[in-house]
């Protein structure tokens, strides 16, 4: 969209405030707003924000990383084609940013880049990556200190249809409004827990569309009265909520999915293979920025269908990479590979740009995965020995694994840079030091409603 067209959007709906948004080290949404008169000018300038944000623990605690201190701003610069006036906020819209220097350029620690740039090294070998997020989270209702979940019914269940029903009405509307298309719906297995999708899109639209996602969820539940919990455990005696990754690569004009193959037992073209050996071998250093806070360890176990084995299988819910099922009519077309262990405390950008670095390493070095991780069972029903036959290892247990499983991997440290690299893990070390000085209750009660 033309600048100049947003400009008359915004007088012609008597916008007032245009937020810049975006998602930072610590996978919160944070932005700074203009004034609607001046949005012209800021769409130009960007809006100004101190390089020390990035070295921002997600508790607000500043850490000390080179280059990210009191000195030296970036530019927040709005996306054009971000855009969106805010249903359940008719008087705001919201932008999303890129982080610049000043002089105009790219900043090295800014995660919407870093998505950019390996989508440039995915064109580069012909492939556009189509993408789709697929979040859980819960409706809950404060109680004593901290939050009650919204009902206690169950999985698909018709009462949690009714329970829910005004707010995700209103949910669902505000989406399609803001051009989310909704895919399907459906109470999920925890009290409160809910499920709703949305369609995919080019990698970075999705990952723009899961920052419109939460903040339109958390919105809505909000005027309903509700907080929406996008933290991976947000009760610890109930299911945990994943934000699984589906994408696919297609041809550079979108039209082929080079993923798809026929003539193979489970349709995948060896491209695919490629992505699924790139990312099998990255998967624990990867893992730290899929699920990167101190409650996604609560979420990530055995036997939760959250997964908690670097392995792949067909329809196999309990393996780190799933090949779904094709869809009668539509084979080509829905041919993707499913992430699981993967939760909305992530930065969707960096999340998505990871796997993406993850697969084309597998590309370029040919890496095929090995059939014994392709496995039809559930792995934790196999014997420590069967398991380390087959070379099927657990996935970091705990946020100190990950953080050494990532700092540890060259391919996915270089991809990322030295500036994002290092503030990322410093933020992810502060997150465990300070919480691993506190109990479960501390932990949950911190990451409930900050997503
Ligand atoms: N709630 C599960 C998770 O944490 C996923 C359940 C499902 O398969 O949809 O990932
Ligand atoms: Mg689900």
């Amino acid at each position: 969209m033309e600048p100049s067209a947003i400009v008359r959007q915004v007088q012609d709906a008597g916008v007032q405030l245009i937020t810049f948004f975006y998602c930072d080290n610590g996978g919160i949404i944070r932005g700074k707003a203009t004034h609607a008169a001046r949005l012209a000018g800021r769409l130009n300038s960007g809006i100004g924000l101190t390089v020390a944000m990035q070295a921002m623990s997600d508790m607000d605690r500043l850490q000390l990383v080179e280059g990210m201190g009191p000195v030296g701003e970036v530019r927040l610069m709005p996306a054009p084609d971000t855009f969106t006036i805010l249903p359940y906020a008719p008087q705001r819209a919201l932008m999303l940013a890129d982080l610049m220097t000043t002089a105009r350029q790219p900043w090295a620690a800014c995660p919407r880049d870093f998505l950019k740039r390996m989508l440039a090294r995915a064109a580069a070998q012909g492939l556009t990556i189509q993408a789709a997020m697929e979040p859980e989270w819960y409706l809950a209702r404060p109680a004593g200190d901290g939050f009650a979940p919204l009902d206690e019914t169950l999985d698909n269940h018709s009462v949690g249809y009714t329970m829910a029903q005004d707010v995700i009405d209103d949910v669902v509307a505000a989406l399609e409004a803001q051009g989310l298309r909704v895919e399907q719906y459906y109470p999920e297995l925890g009290h409160g827990q809910q499920e709703l999708s949305i369609t995919h899109a080019d990698a970075l639209r999705a990952a723009d569309n899961h920052i419109i996602y939460r903040e339109t969820v958390r919105n809505v539940a909000w005027r309903h009265g509700l907080y929406a919990s996008f933290a991976p455990k947000p009760f610890p005696d109930q299911a945990g909520s994943g934000n699984h990754i589906h994408f696919s690569a297609w041809d550079n004009d979108g039209r082929v999915n080079l993923f798809f193959d026929p003539d193979d037992a489970h349709n995948l073209s060896q491209l695919a293979y490629h992505f699924i050996g790139g990312i099998m071998e990255h998967i624990a250093g990867l893992v730290a920025l899929t699920c990167p806070s101190m409650n996604s360890y609560r979420r990530l176990s055995p036997g939760s269908w959250s997964t908690a084995f670097a392995c792949y299988g067909p329809d196999n819910r309990e393996a780190a990479l799933r090949i779904p099922s094709l869809f009668w009519g539509s084979e080509m077309a829905s041919t993707n590979l499913e992430f699981r262990p993967s939760d909305s405390s992530a930065n969707p950008y960096v999340a998505l740009a990871g796997l993406i670095a993850a697969g084309l390493d597998g590309v370029e070095r040919s890496l095929q995965p090995s059939p014994d991780q392709r496995i039809a069972v559930d792995p934790a029903r196999l014997s420590p020995d069967e398991l380390a036959r087959r070379g099927i290892r657990r996935l970091p247990t705990s946020l100190p694994e990950a953080i050494h499983a990532l700092e540890t991997d060259a391919t996915l440290t270089a991809a990322m840079g030295p500036a994002l690299a290092n503030s990322y893990l410093t933020i992810r070390r502060a997150d465990w030091e300070l919480f691993s000085q506190h109990d479960a209750a501390y932990e949950v009660r911190h990451h409930f409603y900050k997503y």
